[in-house]
């Protein structure tokens, strides 16, 4: 149901009036984007950094706490906070001060530092698992995790759910098509030769019958995903769906493997550990280490056990599993200092309760208009979605879509001081944000009600 009293033609003049005024008051990232253009593609290091919803990139002048300055010097209440790499805040003090007294004594040596056995110590205490391996990003992990998966299994098939993003990996880069429930390669990743539908199943999220036709067949070596879709919109899991599906995997012989990269925002230690699932592995990227190129994969000593009789197993030589500076020293003190002072109780009592204010706040303004959308939480992340109830599924996400609508209200807020994560409306609440901060954001969303809904 699109909202009722909101004409594509006006939302189409309010962010031409939000384009121009963005073109007004960032001079100095207008120039560097026209100075960029001539050696970045799209003019970004990075060529998603165009997908936010402004006429130019914003550029970066420094971020601490939760406040972003950009180039023309505009402070901004990040609620983005890096698409969740820094959720605990832009540069906290401990994590910076331990970066740099280690950049002063080392950077990589492909050898561990004296710091590692304390850090395998730490990621047990806040996750629960007993043993680990670390890679630079969270893909890279994912990507790892399926070989050993694979590997120990014997078995070629992965299953994954629709709507999922694990990052860059190959394996998951496939779709549901919604009219044959077929899985197929998803048409947008470029370069593509092989069929990676042959060795990947995807079912919809919450469905347990799809889950378990999938499953018994006997063939699928994992089942990797988040405890919540967070990337195709929030769509939380129904109640007892992780029970069944956590049962479900174990019959069948199919390693559960949890990507905690993003809903580690739930609770200390993450979704998983809050809830009991009791993953096979469990992979944890982003911000883990505060947002320093880090991510990390732990397993039970089953599974352990199970991936050293492969290695020892396989012809010497490559694993395929593994990258130079995996683990470098400059990691291992990051996520040293991450695991003691940023996964910390204190930290996340202060996030979810001012997450929860938020959710508050936008819920009351969202009732008072009148307006069919709904905020979705989940710990310290939440989603504004254009739509009138919680999604079930990522079909349910496709159904009610409203791009024009979301990026006017990305671009509004921006125009304001604040940041939401451009890909879809996620505001994530850092140890850092304070409740002037909420404030700010609650007063900016009352604007864009009075803006939408002015006759
Ligand atoms: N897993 C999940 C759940 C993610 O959301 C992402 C990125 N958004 C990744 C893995 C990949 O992270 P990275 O891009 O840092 O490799």
């Amino acid at each position: 149901m699109p909202t009722p009293h909101l004409s594509p033609d006006r939302i189409a003049a309010l962010q031409q009036a939000e384009r121009e005024r963005f073109v007004a008051t960032h001079p100095a990232s207008m120039a560097l984007a026209r100075a960029a253009q001539a050696h970045y593609l799209f003019g970004v290091p990075l060529h998603w950094m165009r997908d936010w919803p402004s006429p130019a990139t914003l550029f970066v002048q420094s971020a601490q706490g939760i406040t972003l300055t950009c180039a023309d010097g505009l402070p901004h209440a990040d609620f983005c906070l890096g698409d969740t790499g820094a959720m605990f805040g832009h540069s906290p003090r401990a994590l910076a001060q331990a970066i740099a007294e280690q950049a002063a004594q080392g950077l990589t040596c492909m050898l561990p530092s004296t710091l590692a056995a304390a850090v395998g110590e730490g990621l047990q205490r806040v996750f629960g698992l007993p043993l680990w391996q670390m890679a630079l990003t969270a893909s890279d992990a994912n990507r790892f995790v399926l070989r050993w998966a694979r590997a120990i299994t014997q078995r070629p098939q992965v299953l994954v759910f629709d709507g999922c993003y694990h990052g860059a990996v190959d394996d998951t880069l496939v779709d549901l098509d919604p009219t044959s429930g077929r899985t197929v390669p998803r048409p947008s990743v470029l370069g593509n030769v092989h069929n990676h539908a042959s060795f990947t199943r995807v079912v919809p999220f919450n469905d347990l019958a799809e889950l378990k036709a999938a499953l018994a067949q006997g063939d699928v070596a994992c089942l990797l995903a988040e405890p919540a879709l967070t990337n195709f919109g929030l769509v939380p899991p129904a109640s007892g769906f992780w029970a069944a599906a956590r049962q479900l995997c174990r019959q069948h012989g199919t390693l559960f493997v949890c990507d905690e990269t993003h809903t580690v925002s739930t609770a200390l230690g993450g979704y998983a550990r809050l809830h009991g699932l009791e993953p096979d592995v469990l992979v944890v990227g982003k911000a883990v280490a505060g947002g320093l190129p880090c991510a990390v994969y732990g397993f039970t000593i089953d599974i352990a056990q199970r991936m050293v009789a492969a290695k020892n197993a396989a012809p010497a030589g490559h694993s395929g599993i593994g990258t130079t500076l995996s683990g470098n020293v400059l990691t291992l003190a990051a996520l040293n200092a991450a695991l003691n002072h940023l996964h910390t109780a204190a930290n996340y009592t202060h996030m979810l309760a001012l997450a929860e204010r938020l959710e508050v706040g936008l819920t009351e303004r969202i009732a008072r208009a009148r307006v069919p959308w709904t905020v979705t939480r989940l710990g310290a992340r939440m989603e504004l979605q254009f739509m009138p109830h919680t999604p079930r599924h990522a079909q349910d996400v496709r159904e009610h879509a409203q791009s024009e609508l979301e990026a006017l209200t990305h671009l509004f807020m921006l125009n304001r001081g604040v940041l939401l994560t451009p890909f879809h409306s996620m505001l994530l609440v850092s140890p850092e944000t304070q409740w002037n901060d909420v404030e700010k954001l609650l007063a900016v969303f009352d604007d864009f009600l009075s803006a939408l809904t002015a006759v």
